[in-house]
């Protein structure tokens, strides 16, 4: 086992599906042409487009016409909540209503708009990582544009109820947007039996490639121009399309789909494995609803140890994981999310997040079991917060 990395941070980003990687290769350099192209080489290349477009359409169940491509789950992102911010403001509603633990291409758009002048609720989540419908319900105003809300997290995993937030936000007016990142290829989604008038996703985090991904828009939901340009994406999204890419992500999210039964199962049993291994370690809390969580999350805070250092010395074991997001990890401050879950500052810290795919083995899962004890046991042997609370100078919290 020493040799062999073990990958434990797929919701950070994934490995290619080899059925993703092989559809790629004919769009690298056979069918090189651009769409807009009239000529045969183009308009193969505008074939296989539309191929991706229906394929993709056909997973989420919408209509082809409702699926733009973009560079990923940040752009689609930026373009949804700018959309709708736009399109309710010539209507004079300037209020957006969305959760506290969001992932930042959300909450830093939202930042942006406030200074704009929108007005933004964040909704406090519970300690499980989920948001009730009726909470959302109750925050939409006459004024209200939009509500984001996204579909899993991408640190506790948790899932939200978004049918039913759908379902308050269409009873009311309110377009709906959520970041289902996390939860597309992992989860059944549907748009329409959602109520979801927008969507994100994006390939790179179920087993495509990265610097691709779609947005969702349901027809008749205006949708704003951010990339200004051609006439790609029906005038919504100029640049020439990334043809490989948009295939590939087609074929990942196909894939991932006819499996999905066979790998959440898989999964499930892992994941409940290396919760129940990880709990048994003294003072160590799971956070999040242990059943309303996507099948390959764990996130797990160990009270006196502190993220980064606990990482350092499992990547020294050859595990690669995280502490809460990846986007976070550069900076000291604790995870916004588990914040958000209402984790004091202290535990916030030293938090671990293993996401699974289906390549990861049971043997590797004990692997894991093993080896994160004497992870945790070594920074707390050097943590002054840890002494304090064997001490009894300060009490534990878990
Ligand atoms: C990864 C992720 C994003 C960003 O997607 P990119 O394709 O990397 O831009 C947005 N939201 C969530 C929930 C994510 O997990």
């Amino acid at each position: 086992m020493k040799n062999k990395i073990i990958y434990a941070d797929n919701a950070a980003t994934t490995a290619m599906s080899e059925v993703a990687v092989a559809a790629m290769m004919p769009y690298l350099k056979q069918v090189y042409g651009n769409p807009s192209s009239l000529h045969s080489v183009g308009q193969a290349a505008k074939e296989a487009l539309d191929n991706a477009r229906a394929i993709i359409a056909k997973c989420l169940n919408c209509d082809a016409k409702e699926i733009y491509f973009t560079s990923g789950g940040s752009e689609s992102d930026n373009q949804a909540i700018r959309s709708a911010a736009i399109n309710g403001a010539k209507k004079g509603k300037k209020h957006i209503v969305t959760t506290a633990f969001e992932h930042h291409a959300v909450l830093h758009t939202l930042k942006k708009l406030e200074k704009e002048g929108f007005e933004v609720t964040y909704l406090d989540v519970h300690e499980n990582g989920i948001v009730t419908a009726e909470e959302v319900a109750a925050a939409i105003r006459p004024d209200t544009a939009l509500v984001t809300v996204m579909y899993a997290n991408n640190e506790v995993g948790t899932i939200q109820p978004v049918k039913e937030i759908g379902a308050a936000c269409r009873e009311r007016g309110v377009v709906f947007h959520t970041d289902a990142v996390q939860a597309v290829g992992h989860v059944p989604v549907d748009v329409k039996a959602e109520n979801i008038d927008m969507l994100s996703l994006s390939a790179h985090k179920f087993h495509g490639p990265k610097g691709v991904g779609a947005l969702y828009c349901r027809r008749g939901v205006p949708l704003a121009v951010l990339v200004e340009g051609g006439a790609q994406e029906r005038g919504k999204r100029a640049g020439t399309e990334n043809i490989a890419g948009a295939v590939a992500m087609a074929a990942a999210l196909e894939n991932a789909c006819e499996n999905m039964q066979k790998n959440s199962s898989k999964l499930l049993a892992l994941r409940e494995r290396l919760i129940d291994g990880l709990l048994k370690i003294p003072h160590s809390k799971l956070n999040g609803d242990r059943a309303r969580r996507l099948p390959n999350n764990v996130n797990i805070c160990f009270e006196g140890t502190e993220g980064e250092s606990l990482l350092l010395h499992l990547d020294a074991a050859g595990i690669c994981a995280s502490s809460g997001s990846a986007c976070t990890t550069a900076s000291l401050e604790p995870s916004h999310v588990l914040l958000a879950l209402g984790l004091p500052h202290e535990i916030a810290h030293g938090s671990l997040r293993l996401t699974l795919s289906p390549e990861n083995t049971e043997e590797e899962i004990d692997y894991i079991i093993k080896t994160v004890p004497d992870a945790v046991d070594k920074v707390r042997k050097v943590s002054s917060f840890w002494d304090d609370l064997t001490s009894g100078k300060i009490r534990h919290f878990i």
